[in-house]
């Protein structure tokens, strides 16, 4: 960060955006990135890029953080929202089939967890009718689906650098795009509308408003302190990795007895360490747990709670019942897991559970 405060240039788009650039270029064969001010504004360039006319319908899962939705809202989407497979978060391929009709654009999938969704699948369905495939692949960093990095299956892909994720920046995201279709608009939108990126390439002689547009570029110092997590990346993922892989295999005893379900991990997906959960019985026993934990200082929290029935969307709801995103909603339960946490404490939230369960 001082590197780049020395360059005197604080603005976007310069040193330390393009060795971020480079590196997911180069790590995960994306053909095209551009670091955004967050994946929220990753998801909103993707819905104007989609050039979303009246009435057309995005179909998303129910179970995701409100910036899946809001981003296409507000870019003029009908949003249809879509149940999960039973046993996992993710969205249900035979669900977006069910959805679909002549006014939908697109369709949004959610990694849950850095999972992946069954993409051949969802691909297949997207083919078969023509329609554009989104990935918001905010907890997906360094995950795949049969050998393929997430991010870089759909046609657009959405990453976040938030705080709460694997790989940080305080603040930040990056749009993918897998289809060059969309580059030369993209970087336009980003630059409030103008030409600027191509005229600093010295491919135009002066730079003009040529689009709609916003700032959805981060400063030099964002992109810094991200370049400094990426030469991180493998040590922060092993970390993650091992505490997700430990939390599975202590605690899948209590699993078989029947005392909650444990994330089952398909054979297409890849475990990148972002979120670890147990799916309670109840909503009740879930109350239960999480008070029993915090009571030994342990933070476990729930999640999402589905979009359908939000306070702000559940009066303009027109779909059927979605109750396996209802029993995620209800059941679903995060364990701690950062860099930072050691073996004495996850030891000791394990026995917590075991605690809670078995009795002393
Ligand atoms: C965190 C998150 C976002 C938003 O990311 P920001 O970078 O905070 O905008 C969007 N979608 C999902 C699924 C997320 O978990």
């Amino acid at each position: 960060m001082l590197e780049a405060a020395a360059t005197g240039k604080l603005s976007g788009d310069g040193i330390f955006t393009h060795k971020c650039h480079a590196f997911f270029e180069a790590t995960y064969k994306f053909d095209k990135v551009l670091l955004t001010t967050s994946c929220t504004t990753a998801l909103e360039m993707a819905a104007l890029l989609i050039e979303l006319e009246a009435g057309d319908e995005v179909i998303m899962p129910t179970y995701t953080f409100v910036s899946t939705a809001n981003a296409f809202l507000m870019h003029g989407a009908k949003l249809v929202f879509a149940d999960c497979q039973p046993n996992y978060p993710n969205i249900a391929p035979q669900e977006i089939e069910r959805l679909i009709t002549p006014k939908t654009k697109a369709i949004v999938v959610v990694h849950y967890a850095g999972l992946a969704c069954q993409m051949n699948e969802i691909m297949h369905i997207a083919n078969q009718h023509g329609l554009f495939v989104i990935e918001d692949a905010a907890h997906a960093i360094n995950a795949s689906f049969s050998g393929k990095p997430l991010g870089g299956i759909g046609h657009l892909s959405a990453f976040s650098f938030h705080d709460t994720k694997n790989i940080i920046a305080g603040e930040g995201g990056m749009l993918v795009l897998n289809d060059p279709q969309f580059v030369e608009r993209a970087e336009i939108l980003r630059e409030k509308g103008t030409n600027r990126a191509a005229f600093y390439r010295g491919e135009v002689r002066k730079y003009e408003w040529v689009d709609i547009g916003s700032s959805y570029l981060p400063s030099e110092i964002t992109a810094a302190f991200l370049y400094a997590q990426l030469l991180h990346l493998n040590e922060i993922q092993a970390k993650r990795i091992a505490i997700w892989k430990y939390y599975q295999e202590q605690l899948l005893p209590l699993a078989q007895q029947g005392f909650f379900e444990l994330p089952q991990v398909p054979h297409y997906a890849t475990v990148n360490g972002h979120i670890f959960f147990i799916i309670c019985k109840s909503e009740e026993e879930r109350k239960a747990l999480i008070h029993f934990l915090k009571e030994r200082e342990v933070c476990a929290v729930f999640h999402y709670l589905s979009l359908h029935s939000s306070p702000y969307f559940k009066q303009q709801y027109e779909g059927q019942p979605l109750p396996n995103a209802d029993r995620f909603t209800t059941c679903l339960l995060r364990l701690p897991i950062f860099y930072a946490l050691n073996k004495t404490q996850q030891d000791w939230v394990i026995n917590s559970i075991e605690e809670f369960y078995k009795g002393n």
